[in-house]
């Protein structure tokens, strides 16, 4: 893909807990692009099944219209674009979680990536956009003009993200805790039939284990530059 005169592509792919929607923001916000955070997207179809009280047992056979029906829409906002349920701004929500523990089980579904999928070309549709999630380099974005693939120890993953909910400190057992609810949605979204997380062809890997936060911000934006510049 030819970079647009909104700017480059660039997709950041990898497990759960890699840093990447922090990285992607940080990453979009130094280069002067859009980022969009497509696990939100898939989040919010899962709280608005909640919200709506459709049992689990029939995620899996809900049809397109259905799921078009729940209503989650973005809105491009300064550098980054908010998800809405039914017009409403969802945020700290789709963090619950009851959600984040049920969000892989509806994203295997074949009908849920078809229904998300055109608001995420959408939002790369001028360029100049940090995609964020599974499989931004190899299904959604496959032509974009820059590719990572963010992986880091489970263990370490675990560790983040038990900080970054705000722990004091990083208690063994807490950390064991989550290194295993990571491990189950990796997983299930490794296994899953379509678009499965995996590392897209032409990605570049970058291992973030003994990364600072800004060092695998400036490793991205040097990988950027250098490939697009
Ligand atoms: O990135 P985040 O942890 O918010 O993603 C939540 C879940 O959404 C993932 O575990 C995965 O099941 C699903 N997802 C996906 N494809 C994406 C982004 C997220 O299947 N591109």
């Amino acid at each position: 893909m030819r970079a647009s005169t909104a700017g480059p592509v660039i997709t950041l792919d990898g497990p759960a807990g890699a840093g990447k929607t922090s990285t992607a923001k940080e990453v979009a916000r130094r280069l002067g692009l859009r980022h969009l955070d497509s696990g939100a997207l898939y989040r919010a179809l899962t709280y608005a099944l909640l919200e709506n009280g459709v049992p689990e047992e029939r995620w899996s056979d809900l049809t397109l219209q259905e799921l078009r029906a729940l209503d989650v829409s973005q809105v491009a906002r300064g550098g980054a674009f908010e998800v809405r349920v039914g017009g409403r701004l969802v945020d700290e929500e789709l963090r619950s979680s009851a959600v984040t523990g049920r969000v892989s089980m509806l994203a295997r579904v074949p009908a849920v990536r078809e229904c998300l999928l055109e608001l995420q070309r959408a939002a790369g549709a001028q360029g100049g956009l940090v995609a964020d999630g599974r499989d931004m380099g190899s299904v959604v974005f496959p032509e974009a003009d820059v590719k990572v693939f963010l992986v880091a120890d489970l263990e370490e993953r675990a560790r983040r993200r038990v900080l970054q909910d705000g722990a004091a400190d990083r208690d063994p057992g807490t950390v064991a805790a989550e290194a295993q609810a990571i491990a189950r949605r990796d997983e299930q979204d490794s296994r899953r039939e379509v678009s499965p997380l995996r590392k897209p062809e032409g990605a570049v890997e970058i291992d973030t284990t003994g990364l600072a936060f800004e060092d695998q911000v400036e490793a991205i934006v040097d990988l950027v530059r250098r490939l697009t510049g």
